[in-house]
């Protein structure tokens, strides 16, 4: 079994945040639904991708891939993690399968992103379960690397040999470990609520931005116990930022 490359720990050294950095905001943002919308082309794109990947790495007809493939996504967060798991495939030949297509003409999000990002203020980093070589090219055709101080993805979360994809506690803590600022800090910005108990449950801010397409988007029992803020793109985050130092004022959207 080989998992995918290296910890958070190995590519991003811990390191005391200096004094300015000790004071701001460390924004923590998902990829897909959140800085763009993979309801035009991007799921659909990667869907048939991954269900292509599965079907020829384990020798199965479509159908029998695409079932296979979604209950590891339900159990383990990341298709990716059962076929190293169940399979022993190698997880970067794997990934580069499953996102082999072309990206940028399928890439849509909303106007003034880079604008919007730039306003923000705090340190930005990419916290995604996608493979490290699409992230980088989504953010590349938005034009919005630039505004990532790093892009940490799936590549970065093996721990003592195991991939720990969000919503991984252990690589949350990881997360917080390698940032070095206390957890109230930190907001993550992300559409998948599983992933933002995690980053809750740690002591970290949350934002919901809700996406009709993210499976289990509109219904989770619970979800006012961890979302700090509700919205539906980062123009609302931008309008909405100030409600976080609030107590109680949960909902922009
Ligand atoms: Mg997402």
């Amino acid at each position: 079994m080989r998992p995918a490359a290296a910890s958070l720990a190995a590519s991003y050294p811990r390191r005391p945040a200096s004094r300015a950095q000790a004071q701001e905001t460390v924004w923590l943002f998902d990829l897909d639904n959140t800085l763009h919308d993979c309801s035009k082309g991007i799921f659909k794109a990667i869907d048939g991708a991954m269900g292509r990947a599965v079907a020829s790495t384990l020798a199965l007809e479509v159908e029998a891939a695409d079932v296979l493939r979604k209950s590891y996504w339900q159990r383990y967060g990341a298709t990716v993690i059962g076929m190293v798991r169940h399979h022993g495939v190698d997880a970067r030949h794997f990934l580069a399968l499953s996102h082999d297509f072309q990206v940028a003409p399928l890439v849509h999000a909303e106007t003034g992103l880079g604008r919007k990002l730039k306003r923000l203020k705090g340190r930005k980093i990419l916290l995604t379960n996608a493979p490290l070589f699409y992230a980088r090219e989504v953010l590349k055709t938005l034009g919005i690397l630039h505004h990532f101080e790093c892009v940490w993805a799936i590549d970065h979360m093996t721990m003592q040999g195991r991939m720990r994809p969000k919503p991984s506690l252990a690589l949350m803590r990881q997360v917080l470990n390698r940032l070095a600022v206390p957890a109230r800090q930190v907001v993550l910005v992300e559409d998948t609520l599983r992933n933002l108990k995690s980053a809750r449950q740690i002591g970290m801010r949350t934002v919901h931005v809700f996406h009709p397409e993210t499976p289990f988007s509109s219904t989770h029992r619970g979800r006012s116990q961890y979302v700090d803020l509700r919205v539906n793109s980062v123009g609302q985050l931008l309008a909405g930022r100030r409600a976080l130092h609030k107590p109680g004022n949960r909902d922009h959207a």
